[in-house]
């Protein structure tokens, strides 16, 4: 594996050692290293876009076509389906022409989407690469469809997209980001003069982003003021012959054609199907990372990856969500298609805050992955496959550090003792008080409940000795700012 591969295999059984397949609770995934892969590969594409798409964010916003995300008025709690790629979507989505709420997919749903005669309300895009060839060929603007995008996604999609934007920034946990400080000043106007001036943000809203674009539609759907979500498409797992939903692209654009003194014909879009098959093999093939689900299907470490991905969402999110796939999550509730279209979302009776958190953390619990509070609500997903010396240290470590209310500087005390008030040892004049309150004691009593309840119900934390000196301190894979906590830097 290189070391940009996000996946390291810990199972017992290994493709090489046996002839089994690993399975969803041995893969373990090492987030930093990806972040960190995809990040320097994305970001300076998202700099120089950032860059190129200042004056039609301006043009866009005068217009009165742009805004930040947070001005767009509520929707009032209609309900909501979030679009994924998986093979389940190609049963979905001949019944969503019949949903009359909202429809929140990526670039490359929309123009299937289209092809079936449902009409998204909303298209996020995340990815930088996420350009206009994915969306042209049809009229949008026939459409009420709205993008939702940051400032550095390539610039023929804001150049050419013809309704109206909603506008956020990225937050990835670093309050030293390009999108927390460079690209937040990028778009603002200055105001005054040389000797006082005034910045105002024309994109004030952060939202926290995942590696994959499900988590964060689930986001803009709440900040949209969505009420029950439902997945469609959402499946993580290779199922029904199929590795991915069948895409429809557009060959040639409607027409009209004039032929002499006869009327005008319309011709119709032409489009092309793109089939994305999968054929399950009888026995682990050399070179094909594939492990199979607690439900029995196959699927890779990064589909594994991104399904982790969702359910930390979802711990963030603490609010009921309705799967109408066929994949791989089995820990949300199942409505069918059928039903969820048919009586339009009325049906879906939601699901108690409390049983949200711990049917999350359950499954969080047995990938290895654990969620540590801070008192202000703020959590920290921290993956380690020894909580209770791991998760201990790393708490221990943020509780004792403390910040200057004067200078800012910041320091890591010696003693569990409260320091909170005492004179800062850098300027001597301000007081200093601590960063995070993180109450050790009551985090551990639920990460020991979690670990006794994987012992009992499936799953192994037990890591292999191999793979144990090869596990380093505990990582935080992301640390969302919401609500308002101060993100922690990644592991350093
Ligand atoms: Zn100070």
């Amino acid at each position: 594996m290189s070391t940009q591969d996000p996946n390291r295999v810990i199972g017992q059984t290994t493709v090489e050692m046996g002839h089994n397949f690993n399975t969803e609770s041995q893969i373990r995934s090492n987030a930093d290293i990806y972040n960190a892969g995809t990040r320097s590969q994305q970001q300076i594409h998202e700099e120089y876009n950032s860059g190129k798409n200042i004056a039609t964010v301006e043009r866009l916003i005068a217009e009165g076509r742009a805004r930040d995300i947070e001005d767009e008025p509520k929707h009032k709690g209609e309900p909501v389906f979030i679009i994924g790629s998986g093979p389940s979507l190609d049963d979905s989505i001949k019944h969503l022409r019949n949903w009359k709420g909202g429809i929140i997919c990526s670039p490359s749903h929309a123009r299937t989407l289209l092809y079936h005669g449902a009409e998204p309300t909303h298209i996020m895009a995340l990815d930088p690469f996420e350009s206009w060839s994915e969306l042209e060929g049809v009229d949008w603007s026939k459409t009420k469809t709205k993008l939702v995008t940051h400032p550095g996604v390539w610039p023929d999609l804001l150049e050419n997209w013809p309704n109206e934007v909603l506008l956020y920034r990225q937050n990835i946990g670093r309050a030293d980001s390009f999108y927390a400080t460079t690209q937040r000043n990028m778009y603002s106007k200055r105001e005054g003069d040389r000797n006082k001036s005034v910045f105002n943000f024309m994109i004030r809203t952060e939202m926290v982003v995942f590696a994959s674009s499900p988590p964060l539609q689930l986001f803009v759907a709440d900040r949209l003021g969505y009420g029950m979500t439902f997945l469609a498409g959402c499946d993580w797992a290779y199922h029904s012959g199929k590795d991915r939903f069948t895409e429809y692209t557009v060959k040639k654009p409607a027409q009209i054609v004039q032929t002499g003194n006869s009327p005008a014909v319309k011709i119709p879009i032409e489009w092309e199907r793109h089939e994305h098959p999968f054929t399950p093999p009888d026995k682990p093939v050399a070179g094909q990372d594939l492990i199979t689900t607690d439900n029995k299907l196959f699927t890779s470490p990064v589909l594994i990856y991104y399904k982790k991905n969702m359910i930390s969402a979802w711990r963030l999110f603490a609010r009921t969500i309705y799967t109408t796939d066929h994949g791989s999550v089995t820990e949300m509730p199942y409505m069918s298609i059928e039903r969820a279209v048919a009586t339009q979302g009325r049906k879906a009776k939601e699901r108690s805050k409390e049983w949200v958190i711990k049917t999350s953390e359950r499954y969080l619990a047995r990938i290895g992955a654990w969620v540590v509070e801070n008192e202000d609500a703020g959590k920290n997903f921290i993956e380690t496959d020894d909580p209770e010396v791991d998760l201990n240290r790393w708490m221990v470590n943020m509780s004792r550090q403390y910040q200057c209310e004067r200078c800012g500087s910041i320091g890591v005390a010696e003693d569990p003792n409260n320091h909170d008030g005492e004179a800062c040892p850098v300027c001597k004049e301000g007081k200093i008080k601590q960063r995070h309150r993180i109450d050790i004691g009551k985090n551990m009593t639920r990460i020991r409940q979690l670990m006794k309840w994987v012992e009992k119900n499936g799953g192994s934390i037990a890591v292999p000795k191999m793979a144990q000196e090869k596990s380093g301190d505990a990582q935080t894979q992301f640390t969302p700012s919401v609500p308002q906590v101060e993100p922690i830097p990644a592991g350093d």
